[in-house]
């Protein structure tokens, strides 16, 4: 398999793109072609899991490493379930925050680091892998690499801008792990990790690289549980009729990962985009005009993107079309009010605590239900667990959610951060000063 930058100018092998990132022509990168799935692994007596599945829908992406190496990998990388549960009346939610992070990120990064790891080992390579984060990205990524040999990674937050649970996440690891703190923003954060991965000088001392979310390292993985969603749906809930499926959105990965399941074949009907006020796909949809903007906080933090990313890749599938885009994905936008009365509503009806991006997700299902026809089954991806959001969950309906015994651990755990300011030169210093310091 072949990839290609958006743009159309550069091609490369999935190595190359897993360990570069982004095209040397600054494009994403996208599959040259989406193989298709084998629809015999919906049939009822199918004995595919979650893993066999990813292995047959990832196998023809990563063709570089054997299929045997590539399920070893996979069980390794997807070592907790991906249940598909129904909430209400024809609405089920995709749990995809089973993984240590409890956010669906984990799929993603955990995935990149099985198979960045299996070819350093072959190459006998180290390499440094830089993140800036506004919260769950660090943690899931974190947590994916921790211990992974041959890689080195630094974590860099704004101080005072993540939630405690989220930095407990990434500065209690240790090892290989190094938490930076920086006096600053998260896009001072990104700032000093774009220039070191254009600083000649350092790349020439290591191999650096990225891990953020436009990697297709973490897009491709996200596909298998799209597929993984309708097979159960099928098998434990007999529901023959094609889904919609709805994705609360910020980069569009996720969204990018289900589209891509239902060009292969997994039989979709169509797509929700689920938004916070953050609505600039509503608006390209709307207007066929694509406009940036900064971006809203809001109560579903990890969608505030006012300029996401994976919408290259959207356009790249579509070739530009916005109209027949259209005719898949569809946009609703969930305000900060409209979240906590979907975590209350949910509360009240089933006792199911939503956290805010799962609730906007659930609202945006619950208003595409009013303007569709023959009610199909919904599925919407739950894709974080509540306690990761206490503050907006207590706002809403007034209970502290208890946290899994997973992250109970790491309360206790001792934080280990390195705080700077956010200059180049002192990060720099505090790069070289690690260097080799495995
Ligand atoms: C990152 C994140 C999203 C947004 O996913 P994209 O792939 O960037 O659209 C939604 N919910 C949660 C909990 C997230 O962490």
């Amino acid at each position: 398999m072949k990839y290609v930058s958006v743009t159309g100018q550069s091609t490369s092998t999935f190595r190359e793109a897993l360990f570069s990132g982004t095209a040397p022509d600054g494009g994403l990168y996208v599959p040259e072609t989406l193989p298709p799935f084998d629809a015999s692994l919906l049939r009822e007596n199918s004995e595919s899991t979650l893993q066999s599945t990813a292995t047959e829908i990832l196998s023809p992406f990563v063709d570089e490493i054997s299929r045997e190496n590539l399920a070893a990998i996979i069980s390794h990388a997807l070592n907790f379930p991906i249940p598909l549960v129904n909430l209400q009346d024809n609405i089920y939610l995709l749990e995809l925050f089973h993984g240590p992070t409890l956010a669906f990120k984990d799929v993603g990064a955990r995935f990149m680091a099985q198979v960045m790891s299996h070819f350093l080992e072959h190459q006998q390579q180290d390499v440094t892998i830089l993140v800036a984060t506004s919260g769950d990205t660090g943690s899931a990524v974190a947590h994916g690499f921790y211990n992974v040999p041959h890689v080195e990674v630094f974590i860099l937050y704004p101080s005072n801008r993540i939630s405690p649970l989220q930095q407990q996440q990434m500065t209690t690891l240790g090892g290989n792990i190094t938490a930076v703190e920086v006096e600053g923003t998260f896009d001072d954060c990104q700032r000093l990790v774009k220039a070191s991965l254009n600083d000649g000088d350092l790349l020439h001392q290591r191999k650096i690289t990225s891990a953020n979310s436009i990697n297709v390292g973490r897009l491709l993985p996200q596909i298998s549980y799209h597929a993984w969603g309708l097979i159960q749906l099928r098998r434990l809930f007999n529901q023959n009729d094609d889904p919609m499926v709805v994705v609360p959105s910020g980069n569009f990965g996720n969204m990018t990962a289900a589209v891509y399941a239902k060009k292969m074949g997994v039989p979709i009907r169509n797509f929700i985009a689920a938004t916070n006020a953050n609505d600039v796909m509503l608006q390209y949809l709307r207007s066929g005009k694509f406009e940036p903007r900064p971006s809203i906080p809001t109560y579903s933090n990890a969608m505030d993107v006012g300029n996401p990313s994976n919408l290259s890749r959207l356009q790249a599938l579509y070739r530009g079309d916005v109209q027949e885009l259209k005719k898949d994905i569809d946009a609703v936008s969930i305000s900060d009010e409209e979240t906590l009365e979907e975590i209350r509503r949910t509360y009240d009806a089933t006792g199911r605590i939503l956290d805010p991006h799962t609730a906007v997700g659930v609202a945006a299902a619950r208003k595409a239900l009013e303007w569709t026809t023959n009610s199909p089954p919904i599925i919407v991806a739950a894709t974080a667990h509540p306690a990761k959001f206490p503050d907006v969950v207590k706002k809403a309906i007034d209970i502290d959610v208890p946290l899994p015994v997973s992250l109970q651990a790491a309360q206790n755990s001792p934080t280990h951060f390195i705080a700077i300011r956010p200059r180049y030169s002192e990060w720099k210093n505090l790069l070289r000063r690690t260097r080799g310091n495995k």
